[in-house]
């Protein structure tokens, strides 16, 4: 395999180096300026930040209508309503189908993301032809960009007879995760839908990532649930919440006392930093070592207009609703966003070091804050050591 050398980047806004790429994977960082040797290929990074590829860590990439005219929303303003909407109107839409998935995957190669944890729906309506259309598109972009998939009832579980089956038969089929979705809200039986969801992730042996949008004590009382469960069933290190709004709402002390069981357990957290939802404990969830991803969650579809996939304005957002300012905590928020999310899409490591595979992204900056508060353009992406996208545009 051909050796590349991205020459003149600046790793994480530090000293100039010269990267070395061998076969898809980062080789070897150096002093900037040796004699390349005969048959390499050479990239001038022009002294740009460089920063890991991003890593989104809760997509829904099977439900877009990205690229697409402008689709009104026509819904009810609750959860219930936009699942119902969405079930009615998805169709037309082509979704779910891998053209649908492509256009999203593009978007997020074009800002910088070379990998993404994505829900997929699961339901009685298409089964599972929402994975197959998502692992077509992933296929169709040759394997830049690396997508997990999380079997998402959305739904619901218990309340609608045969989705509990239907996410049996994707774990066995190799699904990375089951989803779960609110078990008070949606299904309103709490200990039957977490009960079948941990049946079916311990007999297969994959992991849960679950929505929960409860808030205050009914929040809380969801968490210990899958606490009790995750403990029970010894699922340590496989179990995610996404939203968990609940979390930012309760007291420091029953955080605290929170978070003591999530880290002992390996339960980690996703958030899409939305307005108006309380900030996290962020920094309680570091000390207790408790693992945390930024994500997009739905871009542009059938629950809301907005998102464009880009995942650095995620973590803009992030940073404004937790009063990042100092730069340390900036820094921080783009490691959330990058290198500290590997763990997401089951990676020993994402970093621009040696052994990594090679995806970078390179942007005009002066600095990682001045990266994210600007959300700096992403000039460069190079995914698994190949340049996917350039000014903007993707290539592939
Ligand atoms: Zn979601």
């Amino acid at each position: 395999m051909t050796l590349t050398i991205l020459r003149s980047v600046r790793p994480w806004g530090h000293d100039l180096v010269d990267l070395h790429i061998d076969g898809g994977t980062f080789s070897a960082l150096l002093p900037p300026g040796a004699e390349a040797p005969a048959g390499a290929e050479v990239i001038d990074g022009h002294g740009m930040l460089a920063l890991p590829g991003l890593i989104n860590a809760h997509a829904h990439v099977d439900k877009s209508w990205w690229g697409r005219p402008w689709v009104p929303y026509g819904g009810e303003p609750t959860t219930q309503g936009r699942i119902a909407h969405e079930r009615a109107q998805r169709g037309a839409l082509g979704i779910p189908g891998p053209d649908v998935t492509e256009r999203v995957l593009r978007e997020f190669l074009r800002h910088g993301t070379t990998a993404a944890r994505s829900h997929v729906d699961v339901d009685l309506g298409v089964g599972l032809d929402g994975i197959a259309a998502v692992q077509e598109a992933v296929a169709r972009l040759e394997g830049a960009l690396e997508v997990e998939v999380v079997a998402f009832p959305q739904d619901g579980v218990v309340r609608r007879e045969g989705v509990l089956d239907l996410l049996d038969r994707a774990a066995r089929a190799g699904a990375d995760s089951i989803g779960g979705l609110d078990p008070c809200l949606i299904d309103r039986d709490p200990v039957a839908q977490l009960d079948g969801l941990f049946d079916i992730a311990a007999r297969h042996g994959c992991g849960l990532d679950i929505h929960l949008h409860a808030g205050g004590d009914l929040g809380a009382f969801e968490y210990e649930l899958i606490i009790d469960r995750t403990r029970r069933a010894g699922l340590e290190g496989r179990v995610n919440i996404a939203h968990g709004f609940a979390l930012g709402q309760l007291p420091a002390g029953r955080q605290r006392s929170l978070l003591a069981d999530f880290a002992q357990l390996g339960i980690t957290w996703s958030t899409v930093a939305p307005i108006g939802s309380a900030p996290l404990p962020w920094e309680a969830m570091r000390e207790a070592g408790v693992g945390l991803g930024l994500g997009t969650d739905g871009v542009r579809d059938l629950w809301s207009p907005y998102g464009d996939g880009d995942l650095l304005r995620v973590a803009l957002d992030f940073a404004r609703l937790h009063g990042a300012r100092r730069d340390e905590d900036l820094v921080r928020v783009a490691r959330l966003a990058s290198s500290d999310a590997a763990g997401f899409v089951h990676r020993e490591v994402h970093d621009l070091v040696p052994g990594a595979r090679a995806d970078l992204v390179l942007v005009e900056a002066e600095n990682v804050p001045d990266a994210i508060v600007r959300a700096s353009r992403r000039e460069l992406v190079l995914a698994g050591g190949r340049v996917v996208a350039r000014s903007g545009e993707v290539l592939l």
